[in-house]
């Protein structure tokens, strides 16, 4: 498969470049805003042509796929760009800024018969679908409850649009509650109803918020919690599910590498459990070569997208107003 890099960002160089090429995609062009950026990306990461003009790139019959990594707000018309030209995206979270222009991409991808994938990579790790597993076994009984833990320490080199940029999408909402949303909707099966959260600015967030933590109601009467932020450097990241049979704890599995330990705690006593520990990212690009060669769907559908984003800016309203906010998923499938 032959791919298009649009954004010549943190995540391509560091785990989507080596997640295409290990599962056979070939890297023709990265476009930047920048000739200067995307020319240096280029040369750092061999790629043969760097560009400045999305169009010119997504129209290039040799290209199979495109790979969208800028800032939030360009998703949109980059999406649209390269499914008008008929290939295949991979669009990285949140798919856009709000839930109908993340809808439009889902939509017209499926008018042009192209696939479009969600990057929510945490659905492709191994512990993550190990924790799935045990609850679908029934391991833990009735799932009561589910605890998210993800509040981390934003590295030096990302403390630029995330903490001071909402034109771009900036804050700890559209970053990382949106992953926990598809978390949440992976392990459970089902999507939440509504929501209350509080937001706050703790050292970081500059005009956006920093911290978030916020309770979903399910359809199940299952309760979720979730906290993130950008300014806790120890505090750890995991989740737990706790059901009246047993509780899982999975520690350190909010995280992009292969990591962290899963427990299974029940009536019987305490149990290691194993899991696949592959990578997250090439899971995600294995998937979505399977998808787009007729085979199946991607880790994370462009309806996935659509719902966390919906999620995540339920909590962000949730927060402002101080209100219960319903999710609205408009019109998705
Ligand atoms: P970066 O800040 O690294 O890159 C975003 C854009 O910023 C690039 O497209 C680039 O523009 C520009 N840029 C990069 N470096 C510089 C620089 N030195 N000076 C000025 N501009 C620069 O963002 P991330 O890689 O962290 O995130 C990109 C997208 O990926 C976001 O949508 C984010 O939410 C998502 N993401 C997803 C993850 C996941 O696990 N699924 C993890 C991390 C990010 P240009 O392309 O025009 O050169």
């Amino acid at each position: 498969m032959r791919w298009v890099l649009i954004g010549a960002s943190t995540i391509a160089a560091q785990y989507m470049i080596p997640a295409l090429r290990a599962h056979g995609g070939e890297i023709i062009t990265v476009v930047s805003s920048s000739s200067e950026r995307g020319a240096d990306f280029a040369v750092k990461h061999g790629i043969p042509r760097p560009g400045t003009d999305v169009q010119e790139a997504v129209s290039d019959a040799d290209v199979d796929a495109v790979y969208i990594s800028t800032t939030n707000e360009k998703h949109l018309p980059q999406a649209l760009a390269a499914i008008a030209a008929g290939k295949h995206v991979l669009c990285e979270k949140p798919l856009a800024m709000s839930v109908a222009d993340a809808a439009s991409m889902v939509r017209a991808a499926e008018q042009k018969g192209v696939v479009f994938a969600t990057n929510h990579h945490l659905r492709c790790s191994g512990s993550h679908r190990a924790v799935r597993q045990l609850v679908r076994d029934g391991r833990i009984g009735r799932v009561l409850s589910l605890r998210l833990h993800h509040a981390v320490h934003l590295p030096a080199n990302l403390q630029g649009w995330r903490i001071n940029s909402p034109a771009e999408g900036g804050g700890v909402i559209p970053d990382i509650t949106v992953h926990d949303a598809d978390v949440a909707r992976f392990l459970l099966d089902e999507d939440p109803k509504s929501v209350v959260a509080q937001m706050t600015s703790s050292g970081l967030g500059q005009g956006v918020e920093d911290s978030a933590m916020s309770v979903w109601t399910m359809p199940s009467g299952t309760m979720v919690m979730s906290h993130e932020s950008f300014t806790h450097p120890f505090a750890g990241s995991g989740l737990e599910v706790h059901g009246t049979e047993g509780s899982i704890f999975a520690r350190n599995v909010m995280t992009q590498n292969p990591i962290g330990e899963i427990e299974l705690v029940t009536a019987a006593g305490r149990e290691r459990v194993g899991y696949e520990p592959y990578d997250l990212y090439g899971e995600a690009v294995r998937c979505f070569h399977e998808a787009a060669a007729g085979r199946g769907e991607p880790a994370a559908t462009g309806w996935d997208g659509v719902k966390s984003l919906a999620v995540a800016l339920a909590v962000r309203e949730a927060a402002a107003t101080g209100a219960r906010v319903d999710v609205h998923y408009g019109d998705v499938k």
